[in-house]
C-alpha cells in the first residue's frame, strides 16, 4: 500500500502554508538547533501537531495522503532550512512505508498508526561498521522460541538514541548474500541493545546519529516486518528506493537556499565600484547553479511520477538522487565562491549550508552506489 488520494485542494493551500512556515519559524528553529547542537523535543511535538510528519501516509492509517509528486514540493520548502530539521520531516514521512507495505494488519494497528500520528518514532538501521551496506550485512539473528536473539553492530543511524524503535535489517545466522535477511523492529532500551551517540558530525548539527550494539538482544517474532528472507526487500523496495527520490528533492531545497543567498550577496557586495553581480564571471556561477537546480528538480519529479506508476523505479530513483546530490555540491560550492572569504565563517548561513550539503553524498546511498545501480539496470537489458 502507499499514497492515496490527497485531501481535496490540499496541495496548493498546503504549499503556501509550508512556504510561509519555512521562511519564518523554521529558520528560527534552525538557528536555535545550530546554536545549541540539539533538536528539542518540543520541535518534534510541534511538527506532529501541525501534521507535517504525516503528509505522505495514506488517510486509511491517519495520514494526509499526498502522493509522492504532491509531497515533494513541500519537502523542497522544508529542505531550505536546517539539515537536522528537514531530516525529521524526511524520515518520518517515509519510514512508515515499509511497515505498512510488509506489516501484518496487527502490526499496522500497533506500529503504523501511532507512527503516523507522531506518537512513536522509528529509526532505520541498515549501515554497519564491519560490512558493506546491503547484502553484505553481518548483524545476526538466531531464532529462539517465539523470538530472535540479535548480535552485531550498526552505526551512523539517524535518531538512533531517541527513536522509540529501530527497524534493524539483519540476517539469520549462517545465511549469506540477500538470502536469510530479515527486518526487526527493536524497541529502544531493549535488554542487550546499547545505543550510543556518534561523535559530533561536520554538518547536520543537532541531528542524533548513533551506534547500535546488539549483544544477545531479544526481539519478539511479532516485531518481524515481512517474512524471513525479505529483510533487504523491506529495506530497499519498502524504504530506500522512493526515499532516494525524496533525498533528491532535499538536495534541490538546500541548493535553492544557497542560490538565494548567493543572489542577495551578488547584489549587495560592491567591489571596484560595481556590485559583483554585474560581473559576467559571477553571473556564470549563478546561471549554472540555477540551471543545475531546475534540472535536478525536474529529474526528481520525473522519478517520482515513475515511482507512482511502477512502485519500484529503481534506476530512476538512483538517477534522481545521483544528479541532485552532485548538483547540490556544485551549487553550494559556487554559492560559497560568490560570498568570497566572508562566507567561510560561521556567522554566515552559507557556511552551515555548505557543511550540511556534504552529508547528502552519503545519506541513503553514495553516488558510487547509485551509479552501480543504474549500470546494473542497463546491463540487465537485452
Ligand atoms: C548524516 C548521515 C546519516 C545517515 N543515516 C543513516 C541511517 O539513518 N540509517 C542507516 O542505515 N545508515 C545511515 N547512514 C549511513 C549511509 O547510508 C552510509 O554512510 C552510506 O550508505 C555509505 O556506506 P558506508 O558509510 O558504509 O561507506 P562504505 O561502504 O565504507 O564506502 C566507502 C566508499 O567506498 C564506496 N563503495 C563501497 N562499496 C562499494 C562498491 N561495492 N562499489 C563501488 N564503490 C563502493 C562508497 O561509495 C564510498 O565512497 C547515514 C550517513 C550519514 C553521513
Amino acid at each position: 500500500m502507499s499514497g492515496t488520494e490527497p485531501e481535496s485542494g490540499a496541495p496548493a493551500a498546503l504549499l503556501a502554508e509550508v512556504r510561509e512556515f519555512a521562511q519564518g519559524p523554521w529558520r528560527q528553529w534552525g538557528q536555535e538547533v545550530e546554536r545549541d547542537g540539539a533538536v528539542p523535543p518540543r520541535i518534534w511535538r510541534e511538527l506532529a501537531r501541525r501534521g507535517y510528519l504525516r503528509l505522505r501516509a495514506p488517510s486509511a492509517v491517519g495520514g494526509r495522503g499526498l502522493s509522492l509528486p504532491e509531497y515533494l514540493p513541500l519537502l523542497e520548502e522544508f529542505s531550505t532550512g536546517h539539515g537536522a530539521l528537514r531530516m525529521i520531516v524526511h524520515v518520518q514521512n517515509g519510514v512508515w512505508r515499509p511497515l505498512l507495505q510488509y506489516g501484518s494488519p496487527e502490526q499496522v494497528e500497533r506500529f503504523v498508526r501511532p507512527l503516523v500520528a507522531g506518537e512513536i518514532s522509528v529509526a532505520f538501521a541498515l549501515t554497519e561498521p564491519d560490512a558493506g551496506t546491503g547484502a553484505d550485512i553481518r548483524t545476526e539473528a538466531v531464532r529462539d522460541g517465539d523470538g530472535y536473539v540479535l548480535r552485531g553492530r550498526k552505526h551512523l543511524i539517524t535518531f538512533g538514541t531517541v527513536a522509540d524503535y529501530a527497524l534493524v535489517v539483519c540476517r539469520l545466522a549462517g545465511s549469506a548474500g540477500g538470502e536469510g535477511t530479515l527486518a526487526l523492529l527493536v524497541p529502544r532500551g531493549a535488554p542487550g541493545l546499547a545505543a550510543t551517540p556518534m561523535p559530533e558530525s561536520m554538518g547536520l548539527r543537532g541531528s542524533d546519529h548513533a551506534r547500535l550494539e546488539f549483544d544477545g538482544c531479544r526481539v519478539p517474532a511479532s516485531h518481524r516486518i515481512g517474512a524471513e528472507g525479505q529483510g533487504l526487500e523491506v529495506a530497499l523496495a519498502g524504504f530506500l528506493y522512493p526515499s532516494r527520490i525524496s533525498v533528491g528533492m532535499t538536495c534541490v531545497g538546500l541548493g535553492r537556499r544557497a542560490l538565494e543567498l548567493a543572489v542577495e550577496r551578488a547584489r549587495a557586495r560592491v567591489t571596484f565600484g560595481r556590485p559583483i553581480g554585474e560581473r559576467q564571471m559571477i553571473q556564470t556561477h549563478l546561471a549554472e547553479a540555477a540551471t543545475d537546480l531546475e534540472a535536478a528538480r525536474q529529474l526528481v519529479l520525473w522519478a517520482a511520477r515513475r515511482w507512482e506508476d511502477t512502485r519500484l523505479a529503481v534506476s530512476e530513483s538512483a538517477m534522481a538522487k545521483l544528479f541532485a546530490l552532485e548538483a547540490l555540491q556544485r551549487v553550494t560550492d559556487r554559492a560559497l565562491q560568490v560570498f568570497g572569504g566572508a562566507g567561510y565563517f560561521k556567522d554566515q548561513e552559507i557556511e552551515r549550508i555548505y557543511r550540511d550539503a556534504r552529508a547528502q553524498r552519503f545519506e541513503e546511498g553514495t553516488a558510487e552506489i547509485q551509479k552501480t545501480t543504474i549500470a546494473r539496470g542497463l546491463l540487465a537489458q537485452r
